[in-house]
């Protein structure tokens, strides 16, 4: 059995429609996350191929489509929503920490509109893979719980495919694009009743809508630092994609550089390269000066409030420097403040190489780092002056992946999970989920695509 206590269930008319998941016709389990299952202290028993597939409602859910807006590409849409995912309800883990259990491929809702309301297995184990990776490296992220086929076809661009059931957990699915369906539509009252529940939920020690702005300021900060030092790009940074809670949300086209550039984008969708690499940090400050926008009403006296507003939102910039230089400095085991130079040479040098990004860093603490060099002169030159600050290899390792989702490698998963066997995506989810691990059987996982290997696009 599984104890809900469904807080969003009670917020006011207008959050959301109350709607059932849809039957499937041949539910079968793809993957379960037993670690997963544990730390939120689900019983794994419970856990049925019934519930994840939502043919059965277990007992105490109050299933929900969350209404949202947002802005798409910059363009605002009013109404959005959950339009393939229903919210089964809310559990309390064994340490107090609340989280959504969410179904996501689940079918229509009042808030489809065009689409079909389901997922096909690609998505769904890219989305597992990636989100297990981010977690194992610290990232604030959703989580995976579990993945489900659903024996039903999907039909895409490519044809019919394999149908599948993500089941999610997040701190809340609460986004940026939530407020702004509220704000857009002059609902004061509601914006109130929003921002109380996601004090009362993240951030309890914030005392009014100022303090909240600034509390997401700094998580998004953070969180967009990690995805940095990553080589991750998310793909979707629509303010519908950006979570209140500071977790990274909706692992759509995302992808991993294997080459370093800063201008990288996977998306087939992103064709102006908005959401590319560089750009993230810029389009968070973007996103959130949308959601301060939002809190501006619930602020007092208006003049006062846009200008603490703007201030809040200003402050992203000196927290994400401070971040970033963090968490590249940890990367080469020294002190990024002191050495931005250092860091900034270095990136320079892997972009005009064509450095692989993973493995340049990982390999530094190994000395195989100069092998990813074209010129490996001009890295032993820059590689003196770092020798030179006693890197700590400790912080190094730790900050580094050997392994991560690249992309040839989770498209090549996918392909055989369609064709029925499991072995290379759970393979490679026990690498990615052991990311900072040197395991001889696990080399060909660490190893760069070839060109013919190479993953370019990818599709949501
Ligand atoms: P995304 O680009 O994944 O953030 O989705 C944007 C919006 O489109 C959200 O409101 C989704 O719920 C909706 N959406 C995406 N795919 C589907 C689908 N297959 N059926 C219904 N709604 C969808
Ligand atoms: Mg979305
Ligand atoms: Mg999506």
């Amino acid at each position: 059995m599984i104890r809900f206590d469904n807080s969003y269930a009670r917020m006011p008319q207008g959050f959301f429609a109350r709607v059932d998941p849809t039957p499937v016709t041949a539910p079968s389990l793809l993957a379960l996350n037993g670690p997963l299952a544990d730390r939120l202290g689900l019983d794994r028993d419970a856990l049925t191929v019934e519930m994840l597939s939502g043919n059965a409602v277990p007992q105490g859910a109050a299933p929900l489509a969350q209404a949202y807006a947002g802005h798409q590409f910059g363009g605002f849409v009013p109404q959005l929503g959950d339009g393939r995912a229903v919210l089964l309800g809310e559990i309390v883990a064994p340490d107090g920490a609340r989280f959504d259990i969410q179904l996501k491929g689940s079918g229509p809702t009042p808030f489809s509109r065009r689409g079909d309301g389901r997922a096909w297995m690609g998505p769904v184990l890219r989305e597992y893979l990636v989100s297990e990776f981010m977690a194992a490296m610290g990232v604030p992220t959703t989580r995976a719980l579990a993945a489900v086929a659903t024996g039903d076809q999907v039909w895409r661009e490519q044809g019919g495919l394999p149908g599948a059931v993500l089941t999610r957990v997040a701190a809340s699915h609460i986004r940026v694009g939530t407020f702004q369906y509220f704000a857009v539509r002059d609902r004061k009252d509601a914006l109130a009743a929003l921002t109380d529940h996601v004090i009362a939920r993240h951030y309890p020690d914030a005392d009014g809508p100022l303090a909240l702005l600034d509390r997401v300021v700094a998580a998004q900060a953070e969180t967009i630092a990690q995805w940095m030092a990553l080589g991750f790009i998310h793909g979707v940074m629509n303010t519908d994609n950006m979570a209140i809670s500071g977790e990274t949300i909706d692992y759509g086209p995302c992808a991993f550089m294997d080459v370093y550039h800063p201008d990288t984008v996977f998306s087939s969708i992103d064709r102006q390269g908005r959401y590319a690499w560089a750009n993230q940090p810029q389009i968070a400050v973007w996103n959130l000066a949308q959601f301060a926008t939002c809190l501006i009403p619930l602020m007092g006296e208006e003049e006062a409030a846009v200008e603490a507003a703007t201030t809040a939102v200003h402050r992203f910039a000196p927290l994400y420097q401070a971040a970033w230089l963090r968490r590249f400095g940890d990367k080469l085991g020294i002190d990024g403040a002191a050495n931005q130079s250092l860091i900034e040479s270095l990136l320079q040098m892997m972009a005009e190489q064509r450095a692989d990004f993973t493995r340049v860093f990982a390999g530094l603490s190994d000395g195989t780092a100069r092998d990813e060099f074209a010129d490996p002169a001009a890295f032993d030159t820059w590689a003196r002056d770092w020798q030179a600050l006693s890197p700590d290899t400790t912080v190094m390792v730790r900050a580094n992946p050997r392994h991560i989702p690249r992309n040839h490698r989770v498209e090549q998963a996918i392909a055989s999970a369609v064709a029925g066997d499991m072995a290379p995506f759970e393979r490679l989810f026990d690498a990615i989920t052991h990311p900072r691990d040197l395991r001889t059987d696990w080399a060909d996982l660490a190893q760069a695509p070839t060109p013919a290997q190479a993953v370019r696009q990818t599709f949501c």
